[in-house]
């Protein structure tokens, strides 16, 4: 896919909602689209607008293995309501099991090392099997979720996996997020209203206190500079940054 549709879609993106952003790339964009959820509220919203619009758009998981018991009670929630299965992702077996042999079973707390080794194995190999051979690849990252995404782009071309990147959430606010979800009654995780603001592995995630940041509840015994789990990093470990993004929606 070529870096130069950026420029092209980036401008006729912008002043469009959601909706309308992800109509836009499926008629602009050749090829497979592949739509990561976490199940977080940003990618419930996303998931919501692919199934509902009928988008040819592959919605797809990782199951780590370690995953709030709340999330797999949402994945299951989700697809009842939409009538439509996500795909899910799983660590090979050989290289998990030589993992743990070496780290122990939660061996990611003892150094920033050991955790990037876990969510290689966890998260960053089935996510690389996810985007083989695609053409776009749809997030919901936000800019105002942190500061190392302070820069996340609408539109942007991923070096390490030689595609597009969307994320169609890139200029929206959490509370534009959360009125959005409230008023098409999208399923959302439980833990949410329990202070879980950002929700990954259960191990390494926490309810956040007012006025945290959203994503201070991970990997909250790490430096804040040092907390990207590596998927949505470029080929030098360094967040990919793009154009500043618009003004936040309200
Ligand atoms: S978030 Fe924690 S448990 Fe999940 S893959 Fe990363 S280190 Fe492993």
């Amino acid at each position: 896919m070529k870096p130069s549709l950026v420029e092209t879609l980036e401008p006729r993106l912008a002043p469009l909602d959601l909706d309308h952003r992800l109509l836009l790339v499926r008629e602009f964009i050749p090829g497979r689209i592949v739509f990561t959820t976490s199940f977080g509220i940003e990618d419930q919203l996303i998931a919501h607008s692919i199934f509902t619009q009928g988008l040819d758009i592959d919605v797809a998981t990782i199951d780590t293995g370690r995953l709030f018991p709340e999330t797999y009670e949402l994945w299951e929630r989700t697809e009842a309501r939409y009538a439509r299965r996500i795909r899910a992702a799983y660590p090979q077996a050989a290289p998990l099991e030589a993992l743990i042999e070496e780290q122990g079973i939660n061996g990611f707390y003892k150094s920033i090392e050991a955790r990037k080794a876990c969510c290689h194995v966890r998260k960053v190999e089935p996510l690389s099997r996810l985007l083989a051979g695609v053409s776009a690849w749809v997030t919901g990252l936000r800019a105002d979720q942190s500061d190392a995404r302070g820069d996340v782009a609408l539109i942007a071309f991923d070096a390490a996996h030689k595609l597009l990147k969307l994320n169609p959430l890139a200029d929206y606010s959490r509370d534009a997020v959360v009125a959005a979800v409230e008023e098409f009654s999208v399923p959302i995780n439980d833990l949410h209203a329990k202070g879980f603001l950002s929700i990954g592995c259960a191990p390494c995630t926490r309810a956040v206190l007012p006025g945290e940041s959203e994503r201070a509840g991970r990997w909250w015994w790490e430096e804040d500079n040092k907390k990207e789990c590596g998927l949505h990093v470029g080929e030098d470990g360094v967040l990919r940054r793009g154009p500043p993004p618009h003004e936040a929606r309200q």
